[in-house]
C-alpha cells in the first residue's frame, strides 16, 4: 500500500490532465495539515493564468481551536484581506482537495468566486454533489453569478491519494469536535 502522506512530495504532474498541478498542490497542503493534527484538506486560488493567488490548509486544530478555518475558508481570508484590487473574484479559480462542506460552500458563493474545483468527493459531508439542498436564495446567487462546480480534471492516482490522505486524518479530527465541544479538547491530547 503506497504511504499516502508522502505520495505528493514525489508525485510527476500530468500533462494530460488540466488541473493535475494545482490538484497536486492542493493535496500536498492537505498531507501538511494532516500532519499537523487538524482535517487533511488544502486549498488554491488560481487566476486565469494559472498563478496562484493564495493558498492554504485547514487550521481549525492549529493553536487554539478555530472553528471556521477550513481550507477554503483560510484561502478566501487571505484573498479578501489582500489582493482585492488586483483581482475579481469571478475570475478565479479555487482548487480544493476535498468537496466543500456546507460552511465553505455558501462562503464560496456569498465570496463570488467564478470556478471551484475538489480532487475528491466526501460522500458525508460535501455540499457540492447536494447543491439542490442550499436555500433557494443561495442557489440563486451561485447561477446569476454563473459559477461553475466541478470536479478538477486529474488523474486517478491523485483522486485516489487525495482522498486517503483525508481519511487518515478524519477519525481523529471528528472526535476532537466533539471534544472541543464539551471543553474537553486543551486536556485531552488526540
Ligand atoms: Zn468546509
Amino acid at each position: 500500500m503506497p504511504n499516502w502522506d508522502n505520495f505528493f512530495d514525489h508525485y510527476q504532474p500530468s500533462a494530460s490532465y488540466r488541473d493535475d498541478a494545482v490538484s497536486a498542490r492542493a493535496c500536498q497542503l492537505a498531507a501538511t495539515a494532516g500532519r499537523l493534527g487538524t482535517y487533511a484538506v488544502g486549498a488554491m486560488l488560481i487566476n486565469d493564468k494559472g498563478d496562484v493567488v493564495a493558498e492554504g490548509h485547514n487550521e481549525i486544530f492549529i493553536g487554539n481551536f478555530q472553528s471556521d478555518l477550513h481550507a477554503e475558508m483560510v484561502v478566501l481570508n487571505k484573498f479578501e484581506a489582500g489582493n482585492r484590487e488586483q483581482h475579481k473574484p469571478a475570475d478565479l479559480t479555487l482548487v480544493s482537495s476535498l468537496e466543500p462542506c456546507p460552511m465553505c460552500m455558501s462562503r464560496l458563493i456569498y465570496a463570488g468566486v467564478g470556478i471551484i474545483r475538489y480532487v475528491c468527493d466526501d460522500p458525508e459531508a460535501g455540499m457540492v454533489t447536494r447543491i439542490s439542498s442550499l436555500p433557494p436564495l443561495v442557489q440563486q446567487f451561485s447561477k446569476d453569478m454563473s459559477q461553475v462546480w466541478e470536479r478538477a480534471d486529474c488523474s486517478p492516482s491523485a483522486r485516489e491519494a487525495a482522498f486517503h490522505i483525508w481519511q487518515n486524518s478524519q477519525a481523529a479530527a471528528n472526535r476532537k469536535i466533539i471534544k472541543n465541544s464539551r471543553g474537553r479538547l486543551e486536556n485531552s491530547g488526540q
